[in-house]
């Protein structure tokens, strides 16, 4: 997976990215990051400036067409094909874990961050394959949703967890919220861990865990369960938990 960022903020992006799980991921070669500085791409006589006056009025600036197509023909160059290319905007599809799923499949995925009031329309037209949104609130730049969505991604991408059964169990990933996790020690403050958890018995284990998927999904995202694939036993046992609901 190679992620190439268009952004006013290079330095944003690489300090974000090149911490923790993402960072180890770009070191060893898992994924590669470059982020271009759209600033380098500003035309000559406008001395790095890459923003103007809105047309036809009102607050703030738009970041310039040209700048950002020459960057994005730069990245194009440096890939040698054009690739998906995502703008990031309050505007677009909120991003979730499905869309992420999609994402990784991609080889390249070049990421446009506008900032100020946007960006000029005529180059959205020209280059963006998919508008993204990270939730319906407006930050100040798009570098924070496409950090958001490189990190996400970057935990499907083949080799970039160590333990790779941790992307599957975890939320959303079978349409359910997790089940709570506990480590030592096992009394803490007078809490133990549930006793199941001790037992040593795998397939009972599952089935709890699978027991407090559901439960919790119904108590703080009953939505998700309309769609969440449930078999015979996970059904029974929904319904014994909607009848209690009904009792209380
Ligand atoms: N004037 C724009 C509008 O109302 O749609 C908002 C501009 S916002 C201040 C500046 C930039 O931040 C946007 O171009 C976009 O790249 C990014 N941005 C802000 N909120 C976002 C969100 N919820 N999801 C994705 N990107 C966002």
């Amino acid at each position: 997976m190679n992620y190439y960022v268009l952004t006013l903020f290079p330095e944003m992006i690489d300090a974000g990215m090149n911490t923790s799980i993402t960072g180890r991921a770009i070191a060893s070669g898992t994924i590669s990051l470059e982020s271009v500085n759209i600033r380098d791409f500003a035309e000559e006589k406008r001395k790095g400036r890459v923003d103007d006056y809105p047309y036809g009025g009102g607050a703030g600036m738009v970041m310039q067409a040209e700048p950002v197509m020459r960057s994005y023909e730069y990245v194009c160059g440096r890939i040698g094909k054009p690739a998906r290319t995502v703008y990031l905007t309050p505007q677009g599809s909120v991003f979730d874990q499905k869309m992420a799923e999609e994402f990784a499949q991609e080889e390249n995925l070049i990421f446009l961050c506008g900032h100020y009031e946007g960006i000029d329309e005529r180059v959205i037209e020209e280059i963006v394959t998919d508008q993204v949104s990270i939730g319906d609130y407006v930050l100040t730049g798009g570098e924070l949703p496409a950090m958001v969505m490189m990190d996400t991604i970057s935990r499907l991408v083949p080799g970039v967890l160590s333990n790779s059964d941790s992307a599957v169990s975890e939320s959303f990933s079978d349409g359910l919220l997790e089940y709570p996790q506990y480590t030592r020690p096992e009394v803490w403050r007078g809490k133990s861990v549930p006793d199941i958890l001790l037992s040593g018995h795998h397939g009972n284990v599952d089935r709890w865990r699978r027991e407090q998927s559901i439960s919790r999904t119904l108590e703080k995202r009953p939505d998700l369960l309309d769609s969440a694939p449930l078999d015979k036993n996970d059904r029974k046992f929904l319904r014994k938990l909607l009848e209690m609901q009904e009792q209380t």
